[in-house]
C-alpha cells in the first residue's frame, strides 16, 4: 500500500438542498455550537437540537432547527 492522499479521503459531507444565505455557497456540517444553538437547546431542555452549518465561502454559521 503507498501513501494516503489525504486530499482524496477526506469527504466534505456537504448539505444537500441548503445554501447560504449570504453567498449562496454550500454549507458544511460543523461540530462548532453558537450561543444561540445553545440557547434554543436550553429552553427547549434537549427536545431541539439544533445542527450546526457553516458556510464553505464565507464561514458563516447556520443553525438548523
Ligand atoms: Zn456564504
Amino acid at each position: 500500500m503507498g501513501l494516503l492522499d489525504l486530499d482524496k479521503i477526506i469527504i466534505k459531507r456537504t448539505v444537500i438542498g441548503i445554501r447560504c444565505t449570504s453567498c449562496g455557497g454550500n454549507l458544511l456540517t460543523t461540530k462548532r455550537k453558537s450561543i444561540a444553538g445553545r440557547f434554543i437547546k436550553g429552553i427547549s431542555l434537549g427536545a431541539i437540537k439544533p445542527a450546526y452549518y457553516e458556510c464553505e465561502n464565507c464561514k458563516k454559521r447556520f443553525v438548523l432547527l
